[in-house]
């Protein structure tokens, strides 16, 4: 979509600083980390929420979580743990409306989150 941020990195229009990159995901950091580690793992597709899923796209969600698992592993936070966040809408907090999964790790996250 060419009004969308993250189609906008995605074509290298805006940079951004690329963590990794295949056929079907790009993630990069997030300008505003709130973990030493934060990361978004977004797809080259462009959905604008979980809301506008398709069964077409499980194997794609399900990439998503593989990929964070293994960055997690990557960075030494796989056993300390990390976590993985979709917000989804307004009262979540969503403000770029192209789905990416969130993974923060190197810092005791609270729970409930805020
Ligand atoms: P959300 O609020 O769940 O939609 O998450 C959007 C995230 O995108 C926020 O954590 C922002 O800090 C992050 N963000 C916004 N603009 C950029 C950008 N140009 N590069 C990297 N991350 C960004
Ligand atoms: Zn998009």
């Amino acid at each position: 979509m060419s009004d969308c941020l993250f189609c906008k990195i995605i074509a290298g229009d805006i940079p951004s600083a690329l963590v990794h990159q295949d056929d079907s995901l790009v993630t990069f950091k997030d300008i505003h980390p709130q973990a030493p580690l934060h990361v978004l793992i977004v797809p080259r597709k462009h959905i604008a929420s979980l809301n506008d899923l398709s069964p077409d796209d499980d194997a794609l969600v399900g990439s998503m979580f593989r990929r964070a698992a293994a960055l997690a592993k990557e960075h030494g936070y796989h056993e300390r743990g990390y976590r993985t966040v979709f917000n989804t809408n307004r009262e979540a907090g969503q403000t770029v409306f192209h789905i990416h999964l969130h993974l923060l790790a190197g810092r005791g996250l609270t729970w409930p989150p805020g």
